[in-house]
């Protein structure tokens, strides 16, 4: 028993052997969200050496694998805050990164939003590049999807704060670049925030497939506008708006717009106006989409004031599918990540 240690992201005791370090519900849960770290390369640092790395934190789990790092809660002591430290997986190759790294944290710390997760602070340790932000507790949309489509009022209840945080960006002319369900935070008073601004930058301007630096996208193209795949450094803010419609359509029907997709309302009862902003949204030429993030919450709140019920706490349970297989289980993981 004495032999045991703890899990690499929820702390709680498992066997030296554990695979990747992790607890059974954790490997649960992370192959539910299909971010068990995937090709090589991806593996988090373990808590031991973030530690040791950061001693002026207190590193107390891992919260979670992306497509640039792994992000860890931990504690600053002196001020007793909680905090998130994402620590990115850089390319030693790549000679620009310290450059992007650098002028993409100046700007993110300059974004004071309260729909946008803050950065406290950036920097680099014996080559880990790293942002200590903002601990949001709570969930991730990814999360609030993992049992399908959401009830309409709640997916409308996300969109007004998500349009205010890219407002506010765009206004200062950061262009997030990575709009996904992953990076919209819902805090347990149901408060909406957007994390990553530009982070999706530092990855540089690599084609497509190497958007993360892995050699692979891991399902943010599905999010990506069509200007953005063709030539990602070129793009602008309304490629965060392209984004937003699909998020916005995903949550409303539980899928994504692939190919010839069926109107929102011809899968889920909503008001038909609401088709029309995702359409507009997802329009092929930036030109004819939405042209600012202001214009979509107005649209989508112009159709939410009809909507059937009026909107709940976003952080509630979502509409669950009936009898789909795995409901129970991933129930059972919805609950757990909540709790962790
Ligand atoms: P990605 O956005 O590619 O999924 P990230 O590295 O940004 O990856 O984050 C990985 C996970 O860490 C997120 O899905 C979320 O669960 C968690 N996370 C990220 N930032 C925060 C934060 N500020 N507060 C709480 N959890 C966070």
């Amino acid at each position: 028993m004495n032999h045991l240690k703890p899990c690499n992201r929820c702390g709680r005791h498992v066997r030296p052997d554990a695979p990747d370090g992790l607890c059974p519900g954790c490997l649960i849960e992370m192959n539910l969200r299909g971010d068990t770290g995937g090709p090589e390369g991806a593996a988090p640092l373990p808590m031991e050496e973030v530690a040791r790395l950061f001693p002026d934190l207190e590193i107390l789990s891992l919260l979670g694998i992306g497509g640039m790092g792994s992000v860890y809660k931990a504690r600053q002591p002196k001020i007793d805050r909680l905090v998130a430290l994402k620590v990115l997986s850089s390319d030693p190759e790549d000679a620009g990164f310290v450059e992007r790294f650098t002028r993409e944290a100046r700007t993110l710390a300059k974004m004071d939003h309260p729909n946008v997760v803050t950065l406290y602070n950036f920097g680099e340790r014996e080559g880990v590049f790293y942002f200590i932000m903002e601990l949001v507790d709570g969930i991730t949309l990814r999360d609030l999807l993992k049992d399908g489509r959401l009830k309409p009022e709640k997916a409308l209840a996300i969109v007004p704060p998500v349009c205010a945080a890219l407002e506010f960006a765009h206004g200062k002319g950061v262009v997030h670049r990575d709009i996904k369900p992953e990076n919209i935070l819902i805090d347990r008073d149901g408060r909406v925030k957007v994390a990553d601004f530009g982070i999706a930058r530092l990855a540089g301007a690599a084609p497509v497939d190497n958007l993360t630096g892995r050699g692979e996208v891991l399902g943010t193209a599905h999010y990506m506008a069509p200007e953005q795949v063709e030539s990602p450094e070129k793009v602008d803010h309304r490629a965060d708006i392209y984004a937003l419609g699909v998020v916005l359509y995903e949550m409303l029907t539980g899928e994504l717009p692939l190919g010839k997709f069926p109107h929102p309302s011809a899968k889920v009862q909503i008001d038909v106006r609401l088709d029309e902003v995702v359409l507009r949204a997802l329009e092929k030429d930036p030109g004819r989409r939405y042209q600012q993030a202001g214009e979509v919450r107005a649209a989508t709140e112009a159709a939410s004031r009809t909507a059937p019920r009026p909107s709940g706490s976003p952080n509630e349970k979502n509409e669950k599918e009936g009898g789909r297989p795995g409901g129970r289980l991933k129930l059972f993981a919805f609950a757990f990540a909540f709790a962790a």
